[in-house]
């Protein structure tokens, strides 16, 4: 169903943005009327990221008059393979920073507000109160439900995104004409069940696929024209080439844009989504030893058995000396396996897939069990120099 557009027209555009959007200005639907709406449009773009990066360039290249940009991190040499709005001589600098020389170098004449901050319930309204309508470039589901309520509180339009190796999706969630995220994932996922794409990896080349169908789709319900992908969630597969969209109905009985919300206001998100679950939680607790006494152990020769949570590609990039590989997925099928005379000792990438797994392994019996707080990257800081830091 179109949709009148979101931002009224700005007065008239220069000489020289006439001259600059000229490929815009002769396509009937954009046209003159299009390019002033775009010229007047707050865009906010929550992460200056994989998906962010594309998702900023274009905007800023369409001529989006003001972009916000939230992001408090700096960049890494493992963000260049995808998050293509930062160069090689930006690797240590604030991503925010980075992505507002980039968006000037690629058009001046757009307006950038730099929000260097976590993004959490005591800024969001504020922050979001000043924009039309949402970008969402994260890759944690506290962020995502926390963008989400915003959104709905304040009546914006939440142009989502997601991305993990080969597959992407997307859609735009707006409770006042569909369905919001909670409508489509009631629920978060239990913890450490979706691995993030630090955990996993993804296809660089598919932020690209998915940030510019965030980006058509913020045009689209900033200036009124086609249909929007309100009420449609779109899945694209880069391995099959496929893209085929599935319809998405608002629930009636959603938590927050349904006919009875039991979520009025914003919410504790963190605790909300869970870093890691219950089970876990408990389960480390006094059973979680740091890289050091791990090494320590080591270096006395404890007879100790070391298992390694992840996956086989990441147990090849880098591994801790001794440990036997056992996917998390396999766990469970494979318990016969472990000693039961010695300490088991877990570790994964961080810390969050060895807490699920050392629940399994007390649930199972194995009293001894700890697992290593912070995972191979904590043990890889102290102890490996020269292994690549994935
Ligand atoms: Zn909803």
């Amino acid at each position: 169903m179109p949709l009148p557009p979101l931002v009224a027209p700005a007065s008239e555009l220069t000489p020289n943005e006439v001259r600059r959007y000229s490929r815009h200005l002769i396509i009937p639907d954009v046209a003159m009327d299009g390019q002033k709406r775009l010229k007047n449009a707050k865009v906010l773009c929550v992460g200056a990221g994989g998906l962010g990066s594309p998702a900023l360039m274009y905007l800023a290249a369409a001529g989006v008059g003001t972009l916000g940009i939230i992001d408090f991190d700096v960049v890494d040499e493992s963000n260049l393979q995808r998050q293509v709005i930062h160069g090689q001589s930006d690797v240590g600098r604030p991503k925010a920073v980075s992505a507002k020389e980039s968006v000037a170098e690629i058009n001046p004449l757009v307006q950038v507000n730099l929000h260097e901050v976590r993004l959490d319930s005591s800024n969001v309204m504020e922050i979001f109160s000043g924009y039309d309508l949402i970008v969402d470039g994260t890759d944690n589901f506290a962020t995502r439900y926390l963008v989400n309520d915003a959104c709905v509180l304040l009546n914006k339009p939440y142009v989502w995104g997601s991305i993990y190796r080969f597959d992407g999706q997307a859609s735009v969630f707006w409770s006042e004409h569909g369905p919001c995220y909670r409508c489509l994932y009631p629920e978060p996922p239990p913890p450490g069940m979706v691995p993030s794409c630090a955990e996993g990896g993804v296809l660089g080349v598919l932020c690209a696929s998915i940030g510019s169908i965030q980006v058509n789709e913020a045009i689209k319900v900033l200036t009124g024209i086609g249909e929007p992908l309100v009420g449609r969630l779109m899945i694209y597969d880069a391995l099959e080439m496929t893209y085929r969209s599935v319809k998405v109905r608002k629930d009636p009985e959603c938590a927050i844009c349904g006919k009875n919300p039991t979520v009025t206001e914003l919410v504790d998100y963190e605790a909300f989504c869970g870093v890691v679950s219950d089970e876990a939680s408990e389960a480390t607790a006094g059973s979680t030893i740091t890289a050091g006494e791990l090494n320590a152990m080591k270096e006395r020769g404890d007879d100790i058995y070391l298992v390694d949570v992840r996956e086989p590609a990441e147990f090849e990039i880098v591994r801790i000396p001794g440990s036997v590989l056992i996917p998390p997925r396999e766990l469970p099928s494979r318990l016969s396996e472990l000693p039961q005379d010695k300490p088991v000792v877990l570790y994964c990438k961080t810390g969050v897939r060895s807490a699920e797994a050392l629940a399994l392994l007390k649930n199972a019996g194995f009293a001894d069990a700890t697992h290593v707080q912070g995972g191979v990257t904590a043990w890889q800081t102290q102890f490996l120099g020269d292994e690549p830091l994935y």
